[in-house]
């Protein structure tokens, strides 16, 4: 058998380790001025505009765009500690993960130009535009067409579970130009930036589990897109999609949803733990330690310059997995009082774990779905 993946270690520079601890301070100072209540997430502009102006979004990216030219372990601190915090990063944590390094990378100069030195300040939302009715893990059966026009491309069709897409200025969107050939199902699909305000598209709420509306369906009416917001090879995009996402699936947003839900119970358990409670704690901070781990593992691979495929796949079905069966975990060790009580501590042990028990049964399918990962990770380890 060839294993063709690893996960070589990975320490934090102490620039890192420095950036931490400006992040906390920050994040402290936003909690205390009312400007987010911990853990609950959500969106925000205003938030979304400090954080660009600490030089927290695009950390990574070319000066020349905006960036910061700043490696990708000092980027994932900052994720891991705006994510563990429950901060409102949905303004730009699409944009930051995703969009703007796909732009960067297969974008036309004048839009990279235009569009990223604002996604780096803050000032603009990305969604995503891959899933439709009849096409989700085989993203290459898109069928949403872009047909040539004067000038442009006109766009008609769906989009589905399209998170963001109401609050978003941008979606980059996997449409189909071309017919798949015989031999090559994967041709025939190109990689758009789509204005959300053009004039023919149309957003319905799709409402979630927890009553919220973060996802959407987006339906194009003939949604006219210039040429210039083709961003790359027509009809050859398969492979840009792919390669989003490794982008979209190691970072610590893939193990850090449910977190909350362990630390209330750390709380409420106290300085002195029962040994059955201590040994429950201990179990589930060592898997993630070693989540995390390999999480920044993969931060380091990015910053190699690689496009960790497998290893991200790995991450995110371990991930899920454990942030899946926490909120089980939590309520055989130490259930939280069921009734409201006067103490604040308690509603928020059980706030977190209801939000985490709501939360759950998603986690396994955004990002690409457990059966889908594991094939991707069967055909690293030269099983397929
Ligand atoms: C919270 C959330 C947010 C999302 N946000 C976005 C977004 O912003 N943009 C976007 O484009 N999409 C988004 N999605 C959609 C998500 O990417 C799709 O739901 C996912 O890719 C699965 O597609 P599907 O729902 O069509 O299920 P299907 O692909 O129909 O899968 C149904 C079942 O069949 C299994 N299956 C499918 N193919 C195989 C196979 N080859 N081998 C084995 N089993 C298989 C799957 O694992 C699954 O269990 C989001 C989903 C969720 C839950």
């Amino acid at each position: 058998m060839t294993i063709s993946f690893r996960f070589d270690p990975v320490s934090l520079p102490e620039a890192a380790k420095a950036l931490r601890q400006e992040v906390r301070a920050f994040l402290r100072q936003e909690i205390a001025r009312g400007g987010f209540v911990p853990g609950e997430g959500g969106f925000s502009r205003e938030f979304s505009r400090k954080v660009g102006a600490r030089g927290w979004i695009g950390m990574t990216w070319p000066k020349r765009y905006g960036g910061g030219e700043r490696s990708q372990l000092e980027r994932y601190v900052v994720v891991e500690e705006m994510l563990a915090c429950g901060a409102p990063t949905r303004g730009f944590s699409t944009a930051d993960r995703q969009s703007g390094p796909v732009l960067l990378r297969y974008g036309q100069e004048e839009v990279k130009e235009a569009i990223v030195p604002r996604i780096a300040k803050g000032e603009l939302c990305f969604c995503i535009g891959l899933s439709e009715p009849n096409s989700g893990s085989d993203v290459f059966a898109a069928s949403t067409r872009a047909r040539k026009a004067a000038g442009g491309y006109r766009v008609n069709g769906r989009k589905i579970w399209t998170s963001n897409a109401h609050e978003a200025d941008y979606m980059i969107a996997l449409l189909r130009t071309s017919p798949a050939t015989g031999e090559n199902r994967r041709y025939g699909l190109s990689q758009f930036l789509v204005d959300m305000r053009a004039p023919g598209i149309s957003i319905r709420p799709i409402i979630n589990l927890l009553g919220r509306h973060d996802f959407n369906e987006v339906v194009f009416d003939d949604v006219f897109l210039p040429d210039s917001y083709l961003v790359g090879d027509l009809d050859m995009a398969s492979k840009q999609a792919t390669d989003e996402l490794a982008f979209e699936r190691s970072g610590p947003d893939r193990w850090i949803e449910t977190f909350p839900a362990l630390v209330e119970l750390v709380r409420s358990a106290g300085e002195n733990p029962d040994e059955r409670l201590a040994e429950g704690i201990g179990r589930a901070v060592a898997q993630l330690m070693i989540l995390r781990r390999m999480s920044i593992s993969v931060a380091g691979m990015l910053e190699a310059g690689k496009t960790p495929m497998v290893e991200a796949a790995l991450v995110k079905d371990l991930g899920t997995n454990f942030e899946q069966s926490l909120p089980d975990k939590v309520r055989l060790l130490a259930p939280p009082p069921q009734e409201d009580d006067p103490d604040a501590n308690d509603n928020r042990f059980r706030a977190a774990l209801r939000h985490a028990t709501l939360i759950a049964p998603k986690l396994t399918i955004q990002g690409g779905t457990r059966e889908v990962l594991r094939g991707i990770i069967a055909r690293g380890l030269g099983l397929r």
